[in-house]
């Protein structure tokens, strides 16, 4: 079975993914070129020792000890200080040129937030180090007065990825403190700046904001309202998107215990399910009519557990082991497919029920991310795959009219 080992693994997939494409854009390579990034990082830190405070070990013991901790969980190769400033606001800030790094932080966020919430913060900003998110410069392409000479569909990615960085950085904060609560009053002292007293109570009100801000965002997309444009994703979505990885983190960091890599997919697709029922509209290129959204959901469901009943019959009737990873990702997708009596068809007549399938995905119009992420669960389920199996990916890929390159991007991984 496929593990994921180390911290490359916890990165939220489509975050990387984005990366990848918006590396490759001229306005950001070119910003690589012209600034001198490490005189600029050096310019920083010239700016930190004159405005703010370095925690040393002999000046603030405790926080420098929590600092080492959390570069020792995450990456002792990262080199960089702490340090803090006066202000009343719950802010973190990190100013990074490859792997090192200094990190900012308010006298309020270090006077009022506990260990544990600290670990969170100081966490996640090191995982912005760790991927080294600052070679995008959103910010500044975003929101500098260069920013009308982008493209809107530039700047939507931009958009897209920093929220997405937002989540892989809060699971590098995770695996600094620990626990989901410490995270989630971390999250909830930055809004409102105290705490209820109870964590359960933390827990419940982030529960049901998340829960209005997802019918609200529903019902700007059926009136076509368009969103803000902030490049930090609301709260309660990004402590949703925390939950659903938890359970596995926790395993992960207590006993360093590698997270099934078919269990990090499922979970990627859970967040990015997330963000979209909670995208605004001005991030949608063509808002979507009343229920497409959903809809489109319930397809790409119908489209993913079909093809792995296809590949998982490609040498007769599917294996057990095989069902029960499709009865699972089911489960997972909470779709309204009947899986139970296309499994029937399948088991009963494997060789009509390929060719029927192979048929109805022609007719299908599938973008080449979704054809990717199906390829992908279908590798993640044969592990390894026979050449019958592979050979049924190559027609599905074929009957959906996605590239080669897809199929050899994931069998040859
Ligand atoms: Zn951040």
């Amino acid at each position: 079975m496929r593990t994921a080992t180390g911290l490359n693994a916890l990165r939220f997939d489509y975050e990387a993914l984005l990366y990848q494409e918006l590396a490759k854009q001229p306005q950001v390579r070119a910003f690589h070129e012209q600034s001198e990034r490490e005189h600029y990082f050096s310019l920083h830190k010239r700016h930190l020792l004159g405005t703010a405070v370095k925690i040393t070990a002999d000046l603030f013991p405790d926080i420098y000890r929590l600092y080492r901790d959390c570069l020792s969980r995450i990456g002792e190769h990262i080199e960089g200080d702490l340090y803090v400033h006066q202000d009343t606001q719950y802010n973190a800030h990190v100013y990074a040129h490859e792997q090192r790094c200094d990190i900012l932080l308010t006298s309020a966020l270090v006077r009022e937030f506990n260990s544990s919430e600290l670990a969170f913060v100081i966490g996640h900003e090191l995982g912005h180090v760790l991927f080294e998110h600052n070679q995008i410069p959103a910010g500044f392409l975003l929101f500098d007065e260069r920013a009308e000479q982008i493209s809107p569909q530039l700047a939507k990615s931009l958009l897209q990825w920093s929220r997405a960085a937002e989540i892989t950085a809060d699971r590098i904060g995770f695996l600094a403190c620990g626990d989901l609560s410490s995270a989630a009053n971390a999250f909830f002292k930055t809004a409102c700046g105290f705490h209820p007293g109870s964590d359960q109570q933390v827990l419940y009100a982030l529960h049901a904001q998340f829960a209005e801000i997802e019918r609200l965002t529903q019902d700007m997309q059926r009136r076509q309202m368009s969103g803000y444009a902030s490049t930090h994703p609301l709260i309660p979505i990004r402590f949703k998107s925390l939950e659903l990885i938890s359970l596995d983190l926790l395993a992960f960091r207590n006993q360093r215990k590698n997270i099934k890599e078919r269990d990090l997919h499922m979970i990627n697709r859970q967040v990015q399910a997330v963000l979209d029922k909670t995208e605004p509209v001005v991030l949608q290129q063509n808002a979507p009519a009343a229920g497409e959204n959903l809809e489109k959901q319930e397809d790409f469901a119908a489209l993913l557990l079909l093809s792995l009943l296809l590949v998982a019959s490609a040498q007769g009737a599917p294996s057990r082991s095989n069902i029960k990873y499709i009865q699972e990702t089911a489960q997972r997708l909470q779709t309204p497919f009947q899986l139970d009596a296309v499994l029937q068809e399948c088991k009963h007549n494997p060789a009509l029920f390929r060719e029927q399938v192979l048929e109805e995905m022609r007719l299908r119009s599938v973008s080449q991310d979704a054809i990717l992420q199906v390829l992908h669960t279908c590798v993640l389920m044969c592990q390894p795959c026979s050449a019958a199996e592979s050979q049924m990916m190559r027609s599905l890929c074929q009957s959906l009219r996605g590239g080669e390159h897809l199929l050899k991007a994931v069998l040859n991984q």
